[in-house]
């Protein structure tokens, strides 16, 4: 790459449970060389930093292009971050990471400075800034898979709250007595409506002995249910599979009415694995969404699918560092 095209691309890394995604990322939010590698089983955070920076080298080695050519360096990570300190306090996929000082860590590696955000936050902010074109101000989203994270667009910026930890909607309490959280507490949003919640919703079901086809698409051994399961069992017509997909959608509605109460949003949009279920989630989860929401009574709001798929996370890192 030449210099003055590589000077207007940033690095962009997204630090997941599973692999770490690195990418040369142009203003326009383009992806021109990506590269991947997975997450090292460690509880060494140097080893994880380490990691970070190899992958990193060899996609600037692919574009012949160096440090000192770029933009600037982005990570998002998973877990609950301080944004404003640049700490990573706990992320529960990545044990490594327990008040970690990750941006210094790499910015000691990179030897330039590093922006730090939350994954979901930052998918957020690439949704807005690339899919939406800003077009709008107040924008809330969510991603639903394993677990439930979100963002919050307010005012024509990300909101981040007191100490860069704002958006963490998968913990806002659905049912007070309601099942227990991978967070410790009982009843959040997650626990109700994420892939894992449709799972084990279902798994407990067919233990308790009701009939469908997953039962023997499980050989017997309910462990084996997981979301994709389940969405599969239902578009074959298995009548249980459906009513638990319909049970999570209402779920999914019932936390975005929350939503759409407190931010007021004209764009809800919605990311994540579970919403490959397609249609039969999404539309009633809108529906009810909007029949619950006191607010959507008098401000229409748009909901819909998320553009960006997996790699909002690593554009919102690319878009921390434009902004
Ligand atoms: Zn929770």
């Amino acid at each position: 790459m030449k210099r003055d095209e590589s000077r207007a691309c940033c690095l962009a890394i997204d630090m997941g449970g599973t692999k770490i995604a690195a990418a040369l990322v142009d203003s326009d939010g383009r992806v021109r060389t990506r590269g991947r590698v997975p997450t090292p089983e460690t509880l060494d955070a140097r080893e994880l930093a380490d990691a970070i920076h190899e992958v990193s080298l060899k996609v600037l080695a692919e574009n012949a292009t160096s440090y000192s050519d770029l933009s600037g360096v982005g990570v998002s990570s998973a877990g609950i971050v301080n944004s404003r300190d640049g700490v990573v306090n706990f992320s529960p996929n990545i044990p490594a990471l327990r008040n970690t000082p990750l941006r210094d860590m790499l910015a000691e590696r990179f030897g330039m400075p590093v922006c730090l955000g939350n994954d979901a936050s930052l998918a957020a902010l690439a949704e807005w800034q690339f899919g939406l074109n800003r077009s709008v101000d107040n924008v809330i989203y969510v991603t639903v898979s394993t677990g439930i994270g979100g963002g919050i667009i307010a005012g024509g910026k990300l909101y981040e709250g007191s100490c860069g930890a704002a958006g963490e909607v998968g913990h806002m309490v659905i049912d007070v007595n309601g099942p227990a959280c991978p967070c410790g507490r009982n009843g959040c949003w997650e626990a109700l409506a994420s892939g894992s919640a449709l799972a084990s919703r279902t798994a407990a079901r067919i233990a308790a002995g009701d009939s469908s086809m997953m039962r023997e698409l499980c050989g017997g051994d309910v462990d084996r249910i997981d979301a994709q399961f389940v969405a599969l069992a239902a578009g074959q017509g298995d009548a249980l599979a459906q009513e638990m997909i319909a049970t999570t959608a209402y779920y999914v509605g019932v936390g975005l009415a929350n939503l759409i109460n407190i931010f007021n949003p004209s764009v809800v949009l919605i990311g994540g694995g579970l919403t490959k279920i397609g249609d039969s989630l999404l539309g009633p989860a809108a529906k009810v969404a909007r029949e619950r929401s006191y607010v959507a009574d008098a401000c229409e709001v748009d909901i819909r699918q998320s553009l960006f798929g997996d790699d909002a996370p690593l554009l919102g890192a690319a878009a921390l560092v434009m902004r």
